[in-house]
Protein backbone atom coordinates (compact mmCIF):
# COMPACT_ATOMS: atom_id res chain seq x y z
CA UNK A 1 0.00 0.00 0.00
CA UNK A 2 1.45 3.32 -0.46
CA UNK A 3 2.56 5.41 2.17
CA UNK A 4 -0.60 8.21 2.19
CA UNK A 5 -3.13 5.05 2.45
CA UNK A 6 -1.18 3.01 4.95
CA UNK A 7 -3.32 4.24 7.84
CA UNK A 8 -6.32 2.73 5.90
CA UNK A 9 -6.35 -0.76 5.63
CA UNK A 10 -9.42 -3.10 6.00
CA UNK A 11 -12.95 -0.67 7.14
CA UNK A 12 -14.55 -1.24 10.43
CA UNK A 13 -17.27 -1.94 8.67
CA UNK A 14 -15.99 -4.35 6.51
CA UNK A 15 -14.16 -5.84 9.67
CA UNK A 16 -17.04 -6.40 12.43
CA UNK A 17 -20.08 -7.18 9.68
CA UNK A 18 -17.39 -10.44 9.16
CA UNK A 19 -17.08 -10.84 12.97
CA UNK A 20 -20.72 -11.02 13.26
CA UNK A 21 -21.18 -13.63 9.85
CA UNK A 22 -18.77 -15.89 11.01
CA UNK A 23 -20.02 -15.93 14.64
CA UNK A 24 -23.99 -15.79 13.56
CA UNK A 25 -23.86 -12.77 15.56
CA UNK A 26 -26.68 -9.70 15.69
CA UNK A 27 -25.71 -7.06 13.50
CA UNK A 28 -25.92 -4.04 15.16
CA UNK A 29 -22.79 -2.28 13.38
CA UNK A 30 -22.40 -1.71 10.06
CA UNK A 31 -25.54 0.81 8.85
CA UNK A 32 -27.96 -0.82 6.30
CA UNK A 33 -31.81 -1.96 6.80
CA UNK A 34 -32.51 -5.85 7.19
CA UNK A 35 -36.07 -5.35 5.37
CA UNK A 36 -36.69 -3.93 1.60
CA UNK A 37 -37.56 -0.20 0.06
CA UNK A 38 -40.65 0.32 -1.84
CA UNK A 39 -42.06 -2.51 -3.82
CA UNK A 40 -42.95 -0.06 -6.82
CA UNK A 41 -39.51 0.91 -6.78
CA UNK A 42 -38.09 -2.39 -6.82
CA UNK A 43 -40.33 -3.49 -9.45
CA UNK A 44 -39.36 -0.88 -11.52
CA UNK A 45 -35.11 -1.89 -11.28
CA UNK A 46 -36.40 -5.23 -12.57
CA UNK A 47 -38.38 -4.00 -15.60
CA UNK A 48 -35.95 -1.33 -16.31
CA UNK A 49 -32.74 -4.80 -16.90
CA UNK A 50 -35.71 -6.74 -18.83
CA UNK A 51 -36.45 -3.90 -20.96
CA UNK A 52 -33.14 -3.25 -22.34
CA UNK A 53 -31.40 -0.97 -19.91
CA UNK A 54 -28.08 -2.31 -19.85
CA UNK A 55 -25.71 -0.17 -21.13
CA UNK A 56 -23.38 3.16 -20.06
CA UNK A 57 -26.21 6.08 -18.77
CA UNK A 58 -24.78 9.39 -19.85
CA UNK A 59 -21.96 10.85 -18.02
CA UNK A 60 -24.11 12.73 -15.65
CA UNK A 61 -26.65 10.23 -15.33
CA UNK A 62 -30.14 9.75 -16.76
CA UNK A 63 -32.23 12.85 -17.01
CA UNK A 64 -34.99 11.44 -15.47
CA UNK A 65 -32.93 11.53 -12.21
CA UNK A 66 -31.49 14.24 -12.42
CA UNK A 67 -35.02 15.99 -12.49
CA UNK A 68 -35.91 14.03 -9.94
CA UNK A 69 -33.34 14.51 -7.92
CA UNK A 70 -33.69 18.90 -8.20
CA UNK A 71 -37.59 18.56 -8.15
CA UNK A 72 -37.43 16.83 -4.84
CA UNK A 73 -34.46 19.11 -3.41
CA UNK A 74 -37.03 22.35 -4.68
CA UNK A 75 -40.11 20.68 -3.34
CA UNK A 76 -39.11 21.10 0.11
CA UNK A 77 -37.20 24.04 0.07
CA UNK A 78 -33.74 22.44 0.11
CA UNK A 79 -32.50 24.61 -3.06
CA UNK A 80 -33.19 25.05 -6.31
CA UNK A 81 -31.05 23.72 -8.91
CA UNK A 82 -30.53 23.35 -12.45
CA UNK A 83 -30.89 19.51 -13.14
CA UNK A 84 -28.45 19.53 -16.70
CA UNK A 85 -25.97 21.76 -15.14
CA UNK A 86 -26.28 21.36 -11.02
CA UNK A 87 -27.02 17.74 -10.25
CA UNK A 88 -24.69 15.04 -10.79
CA UNK A 89 -25.39 11.09 -10.40
CA UNK A 90 -23.11 9.46 -8.79
CA UNK A 91 -21.94 5.49 -7.69
CA UNK A 92 -23.32 6.38 -3.56
CA UNK A 93 -22.36 9.28 -1.54
CA UNK A 94 -19.64 7.73 -1.23
CA UNK A 95 -18.24 8.30 -4.67
CA UNK A 96 -19.49 12.05 -4.37
CA UNK A 97 -17.17 12.92 -1.75
CA UNK A 98 -14.49 11.11 -2.97
CA UNK A 99 -15.32 13.19 -6.30
CA UNK A 100 -15.88 16.18 -4.27
CA UNK A 101 -12.62 16.23 -2.39
CA UNK A 102 -10.36 15.16 -5.19
CA UNK A 103 -11.61 17.54 -7.75
CA UNK A 104 -11.55 20.63 -6.01
CA UNK A 105 -8.93 20.61 -2.93
CA UNK A 106 -5.80 20.60 -3.84
CA UNK A 107 -2.64 18.70 -2.64
CA UNK A 108 -0.97 20.11 0.59
CA UNK A 109 -4.87 22.08 1.85
CA UNK A 110 -6.77 21.37 4.69
CA UNK A 111 -9.63 19.92 4.93
CA UNK A 112 -11.66 20.40 8.16
CA UNK A 113 -13.41 16.97 9.69
CA UNK A 114 -16.00 17.56 12.87
CA UNK A 115 -14.71 14.58 14.76
CA UNK A 116 -16.10 12.12 15.34
CA UNK A 117 -16.33 11.75 11.28
CA UNK A 118 -17.46 8.75 8.39
CA UNK A 119 -14.34 6.96 7.71
CA UNK A 120 -14.45 8.06 3.83
CA UNK A 121 -13.85 11.48 4.53
CA UNK A 122 -10.35 11.11 6.01
CA UNK A 123 -9.25 8.70 2.98
CA UNK A 124 -10.84 10.83 0.76
CA UNK A 125 -8.54 13.50 1.55
CA UNK A 126 -5.44 11.17 1.93
CA UNK A 127 -6.32 10.06 -1.49
CA UNK A 128 -5.82 14.11 -2.69
CA UNK A 129 -2.88 14.60 -1.03
CA UNK A 130 -4.72 17.13 1.59
CA UNK A 131 -4.27 17.56 4.69
CA UNK A 132 -7.24 16.65 7.75
CA UNK A 133 -7.50 19.11 10.88
CA UNK A 134 -10.16 17.28 12.57
CA UNK A 135 -12.02 19.31 15.51
CA UNK A 136 -14.07 17.60 17.91
CA UNK A 137 -17.49 18.15 18.68
CA UNK A 138 -18.75 18.97 22.29
CA UNK A 139 -20.67 16.95 24.57
CA UNK A 140 -23.85 18.65 25.92
CA UNK A 141 -25.43 16.87 28.33
CA UNK A 142 -26.93 14.06 26.09
CA UNK A 143 -26.33 16.08 23.01
CA UNK A 144 -22.94 15.90 20.97
CA UNK A 145 -22.84 19.39 19.35
CA UNK A 146 -20.84 21.95 17.33
CA UNK A 147 -17.75 23.68 19.11
CA UNK A 148 -17.98 27.02 16.87
CA UNK A 149 -14.79 28.23 18.80
CA UNK A 150 -12.40 25.21 18.41
CA UNK A 151 -13.86 25.21 15.02
CA UNK A 152 -12.61 29.14 14.23
CA UNK A 153 -9.38 28.15 15.97
CA UNK A 154 -8.40 25.69 13.30
CA UNK A 155 -8.90 27.74 10.18
CA UNK A 156 -6.01 28.92 9.06
CA UNK A 157 -5.09 30.36 5.28
CA UNK A 158 -4.84 26.51 3.82
CA UNK A 159 -8.07 25.56 4.84
CA UNK A 160 -9.79 24.80 1.34
CA UNK A 161 -12.68 22.54 2.67
CA UNK A 162 -15.34 22.12 5.45
CA UNK A 163 -17.37 18.62 5.88
CA UNK A 164 -20.42 18.96 7.06
CA UNK A 165 -22.48 15.77 8.00
CA UNK A 166 -26.11 16.29 9.30
CA UNK A 167 -27.86 14.26 10.52
CA UNK A 168 -24.84 12.87 12.14
CA UNK A 169 -22.68 9.62 11.51
CA UNK A 170 -21.73 8.21 14.20
CA UNK A 171 -23.80 10.69 16.90
CA UNK A 172 -27.19 11.24 15.59
CA UNK A 173 -26.90 14.38 15.95
CA UNK A 174 -29.20 16.35 13.72
CA UNK A 175 -27.16 20.22 13.82
CA UNK A 176 -29.31 22.92 15.14
CA UNK A 177 -29.67 26.52 12.77
CA UNK A 178 -27.63 28.17 15.22
CA UNK A 179 -24.99 25.54 14.67
CA UNK A 180 -25.02 25.77 11.06
CA UNK A 181 -25.84 29.64 10.81
CA UNK A 182 -22.17 29.75 12.57
CA UNK A 183 -20.56 26.96 10.50
CA UNK A 184 -21.87 29.04 7.41
CA UNK A 185 -20.44 32.00 8.53
CA UNK A 186 -16.97 31.30 9.45
CA UNK A 187 -17.07 29.48 5.96
CA UNK A 188 -18.10 32.82 4.16
CA UNK A 189 -15.73 34.69 5.65
CA UNK A 190 -12.78 32.56 5.28
CA UNK A 191 -14.02 31.82 2.05
CA UNK A 192 -13.79 27.93 2.52
CA UNK A 193 -15.97 25.35 0.57
CA UNK A 194 -18.54 23.54 2.62
CA UNK A 195 -19.01 19.46 1.25
CA UNK A 196 -22.45 18.82 3.38
CA UNK A 197 -22.97 14.84 3.36
CA UNK A 198 -26.88 14.89 3.77
CA UNK A 199 -27.69 10.85 3.64
CA UNK A 200 -29.57 10.99 6.35
CA UNK A 201 -31.79 14.34 5.43
CA UNK A 202 -35.13 12.31 5.49
CA UNK A 203 -34.11 10.33 9.00
CA UNK A 204 -34.67 12.80 11.65
CA UNK A 205 -37.19 12.06 14.50
CA UNK A 206 -37.95 15.32 15.98
CA UNK A 207 -35.47 18.29 14.73
CA UNK A 208 -35.73 18.77 11.39
CA UNK A 209 -32.90 18.75 8.50
CA UNK A 210 -31.49 21.80 7.65
CA UNK A 211 -29.78 21.69 4.60
CA UNK A 212 -26.78 23.93 5.28
CA UNK A 213 -26.69 24.84 1.05
CA UNK A 214 -29.51 27.07 1.85
CA UNK A 215 -28.29 29.62 4.44
CA UNK A 216 -27.06 32.65 3.63
CA UNK A 217 -23.84 33.13 1.46
CA UNK A 218 -23.96 29.35 1.43
CA UNK A 219 -25.28 28.27 -2.25
CA UNK A 220 -22.08 29.34 -4.34
CA UNK A 221 -19.66 27.18 -1.94
CA UNK A 222 -21.61 24.24 -1.17
CA UNK A 223 -21.65 21.00 -2.77
CA UNK A 224 -24.71 19.07 -1.09
CA UNK A 225 -24.01 15.23 -1.21
CA UNK A 226 -27.12 12.83 -0.81
CA UNK A 227 -28.23 8.82 -1.85
CA UNK A 228 -31.17 6.41 -2.22
CA UNK A 229 -29.30 4.15 0.31
CA UNK A 230 -30.83 5.52 3.59
CA UNK A 231 -33.49 7.28 2.16
CA UNK A 232 -35.20 4.17 0.72
CA UNK A 233 -33.75 1.03 2.22
CA UNK A 234 -31.54 0.18 -0.86
CA UNK A 235 -27.83 0.67 0.39
CA UNK A 236 -26.31 -2.01 -2.07
CA UNK A 237 -27.52 -0.06 -5.17
CA UNK A 238 -24.70 2.65 -4.19
CA UNK A 239 -26.84 5.23 -6.28
CA UNK A 240 -26.02 8.95 -5.17
CA UNK A 241 -25.73 12.41 -6.16
CA UNK A 242 -23.98 15.69 -5.56
CA UNK A 243 -25.78 19.04 -6.14
CA UNK A 244 -23.57 22.37 -6.48
CA UNK A 245 -23.28 25.60 -8.64
CA UNK A 246 -22.02 24.90 -12.12
CA UNK A 247 -17.97 25.67 -11.63
CA UNK A 248 -18.24 23.72 -8.78
CA UNK A 249 -19.87 20.76 -9.97
CA UNK A 250 -17.78 21.00 -13.10
CA UNK A 251 -15.31 19.65 -11.37
CA UNK A 252 -16.59 17.27 -8.88
CA UNK A 253 -17.36 15.48 -12.33
CA UNK A 254 -13.93 16.21 -13.62
CA UNK A 255 -12.87 13.85 -10.72
CA UNK A 256 -15.65 11.30 -10.97
CA UNK A 257 -15.79 10.60 -14.53
CA UNK A 258 -11.92 8.88 -14.31
CA UNK A 259 -13.12 7.26 -10.93
CA UNK A 260 -16.31 5.43 -12.30
CA UNK A 261 -17.39 7.44 -15.57
CA UNK A 262 -20.86 6.11 -14.47
CA UNK A 263 -22.77 4.21 -12.35
CA UNK A 264 -25.74 1.26 -13.15
CA UNK A 265 -28.28 2.49 -15.25
CA UNK A 266 -31.40 0.28 -14.43
CA UNK A 267 -31.36 1.64 -10.93
CA UNK A 268 -31.59 4.99 -11.52
CA UNK A 269 -35.35 5.38 -13.21
CA UNK A 270 -36.44 3.37 -10.05
CA UNK A 271 -34.60 5.74 -7.38
CA UNK A 272 -36.53 8.61 -9.87
CA UNK A 273 -39.99 7.08 -9.68
CA UNK A 274 -39.06 7.09 -5.43
CA UNK A 275 -37.96 10.53 -5.65
CA UNK A 276 -41.16 11.83 -7.11
CA UNK A 277 -43.92 9.06 -5.70
CA UNK A 278 -42.58 7.23 -2.22
CA UNK A 279 -42.90 10.69 -0.11
CA UNK A 280 -45.33 8.25 2.01
CA UNK A 281 -43.45 5.41 2.22
CA UNK A 282 -40.84 7.80 3.44
CA UNK A 283 -42.33 9.61 6.14
CA UNK A 284 -43.56 5.89 7.42
CA UNK A 285 -39.75 4.54 7.70
CA UNK A 286 -38.94 7.63 9.54
CA UNK A 287 -41.83 6.71 11.64
CA UNK A 288 -40.56 3.07 12.44
CA UNK A 289 -36.94 4.32 12.72
CA UNK A 290 -38.31 6.81 15.56
CA UNK A 291 -39.91 3.57 17.24
CA UNK A 292 -37.02 1.37 16.72
CA UNK A 293 -34.33 4.75 18.41
CA UNK A 294 -37.02 4.43 21.22
CA UNK A 295 -37.03 0.63 21.67
CA UNK A 296 -33.26 0.34 21.75
CA UNK A 297 -31.89 3.19 23.29
CA UNK A 298 -34.65 2.44 26.15
CA UNK A 299 -33.13 -0.82 26.13
CA UNK A 300 -29.38 0.55 26.80
CA UNK A 301 -30.38 2.74 29.23
CA UNK A 302 -31.69 -0.26 31.23
CA UNK A 303 -28.64 -1.69 30.69
CA UNK A 304 -26.92 1.15 32.14
CA UNK A 305 -25.38 2.26 29.22
CA UNK A 306 -26.63 5.71 29.22
CA UNK A 307 -27.39 6.00 25.66
CA UNK A 308 -26.40 9.84 23.93
CA UNK A 309 -29.79 11.73 22.63
CA UNK A 310 -30.21 10.18 18.54
CA UNK A 311 -32.16 12.84 16.54
CA UNK A 312 -31.68 11.33 13.20
CA UNK A 313 -29.63 8.66 11.36
CA UNK A 314 -29.87 4.55 12.10
CA UNK A 315 -27.51 5.35 14.94
CA UNK A 316 -27.58 5.51 18.66
CA UNK A 317 -24.13 6.05 20.91
CA UNK A 318 -23.43 4.54 24.26
CA UNK A 319 -21.22 4.56 27.17
CA UNK A 320 -20.05 1.16 27.97
CA UNK A 321 -18.42 1.98 31.61
CA UNK A 322 -21.94 1.35 32.19
CA UNK A 323 -21.11 -2.38 31.76
CA UNK A 324 -18.05 -2.82 32.89
CA UNK A 325 -15.74 -2.24 29.97
CA UNK A 326 -12.75 0.30 29.68
CA UNK A 327 -12.20 0.16 25.95
CA UNK A 328 -14.74 0.47 23.39
CA UNK A 329 -12.21 -1.28 20.61
CA UNK A 330 -11.51 -3.96 22.58
CA UNK A 331 -15.10 -4.65 23.89
CA UNK A 332 -16.74 -4.58 20.05
CA UNK A 333 -13.83 -7.20 19.08
CA UNK A 334 -15.03 -9.16 21.84
CA UNK A 335 -18.58 -8.60 21.39
CA UNK A 336 -19.31 -11.06 18.47
CA UNK A 337 -17.68 -14.45 20.20
CA UNK A 338 -19.22 -13.04 23.84
CA UNK A 339 -22.10 -11.96 23.42
CA UNK A 340 -23.25 -12.73 20.04
CA UNK A 341 -23.62 -8.93 18.96
CA UNK A 342 -21.83 -6.22 16.99
CA UNK A 343 -21.19 -2.80 17.14
CA UNK A 344 -19.31 -0.40 15.99
CA UNK A 345 -16.41 1.26 18.38
CA UNK A 346 -16.70 5.39 17.91
CA UNK A 347 -12.52 5.57 18.70
CA UNK A 348 -11.82 4.43 14.51
CA UNK A 349 -13.79 7.48 13.72
CA UNK A 350 -11.86 9.70 15.20
CA UNK A 351 -8.05 11.84 15.28
CA UNK A 352 -9.17 12.21 19.65
CA UNK A 353 -9.70 8.67 20.34
CA UNK A 354 -9.25 9.33 23.91
CA UNK A 355 -12.34 11.31 23.85
CA UNK A 356 -14.40 8.34 22.69
CA UNK A 357 -12.34 5.85 24.26
CA UNK A 358 -15.74 4.26 25.91
CA UNK A 359 -18.37 5.59 23.58
CA UNK A 360 -19.68 2.53 21.25
CA UNK A 361 -22.33 3.32 18.54
CA UNK A 362 -25.22 0.62 17.95
CA UNK A 363 -27.57 0.55 14.69
CA UNK A 364 -31.11 0.17 14.94
CA UNK A 365 -32.15 0.02 11.44
CA UNK A 366 -32.93 -3.65 12.07
CA UNK A 367 -36.32 -5.20 12.54
CA UNK A 368 -37.93 -5.30 15.81
CA UNK A 369 -37.30 -8.91 16.43
CA UNK A 370 -33.77 -8.45 15.45
CA UNK A 371 -32.92 -5.60 17.90
CA UNK A 372 -34.78 -7.43 20.75
CA UNK A 373 -32.78 -10.66 20.38
CA UNK A 374 -29.46 -7.93 20.30
CA UNK A 375 -30.70 -6.14 23.90
CA UNK A 376 -31.75 -10.13 25.01
CA UNK A 377 -27.67 -11.21 23.94
CA UNK A 378 -26.50 -7.77 25.53
CA UNK A 379 -28.24 -8.35 28.91
CA UNK A 380 -27.12 -11.71 29.70
CA UNK A 381 -24.56 -11.80 32.82
N1 LIG B 1 -21.99 9.30 4.39
C1 LIG B 1 -22.41 8.81 5.56
C2 LIG B 1 -22.46 9.70 6.74
C3 LIG B 1 -22.77 7.47 5.65
O1 LIG B 1 -23.19 6.96 6.81
C4 LIG B 1 -22.68 6.65 4.51
C5 LIG B 1 -22.98 5.19 4.62
N2 LIG B 1 -24.16 4.91 4.08
C6 LIG B 1 -22.27 7.21 3.31
C7 LIG B 1 -21.91 8.55 3.29
C8 LIG B 1 -22.14 6.42 2.06
O2 LIG B 1 -23.32 6.40 1.33
P1 LIG B 1 -23.47 5.50 0.01
O3 LIG B 1 -23.76 4.13 0.45
O4 LIG B 1 -24.59 6.13 -0.73
O5 LIG B 1 -22.19 5.58 -0.73
N1 LIG C 1 -22.70 3.96 6.37
C1 LIG C 1 -22.72 2.71 7.03
C2 LIG C 1 -22.28 2.87 8.47
O1 LIG C 1 -21.87 3.93 8.89
C3 LIG C 1 -21.86 1.65 6.40
C4 LIG C 1 -21.08 2.02 5.21
C5 LIG C 1 -19.97 1.07 4.92
O2 LIG C 1 -20.05 -0.11 5.20
N2 LIG C 1 -18.93 1.59 4.37
O3 LIG C 1 -22.37 1.91 9.17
Amino acid sequence: TVSRLAAFQGTIFAEMSELARVHDAVNLGQGFPDWDGPARMLEIAREQIAAGNNQYPPGRGFAELRHAVAHDRHSRGAGTFDPDEEVLVTVGATEAIAAGVLGLVEPGSEVILLDPYYDSYAAAVALAGARRVSVPLARDGHRFGVDLDALRRAITPATAMLVVNSPHNPTGTVFTYAELRGIAELAVEHDILVLADEVYEHLTFGPPHIPIGTLPGMRERTVSVSSAAKTFNVTGWKTGWALAPKPLLDAVLTAKQFLTYVGAGPFQPAVAHALRHEQAWVARLRDSLRGKRDRLSAALEAMGLTPAASDGTYFVCADVRGIGADDAVEFCRRLPTERGVAAIPVPVFSDHPQQWRTTVRFAFSKQDAVLDEGVRRLSLR
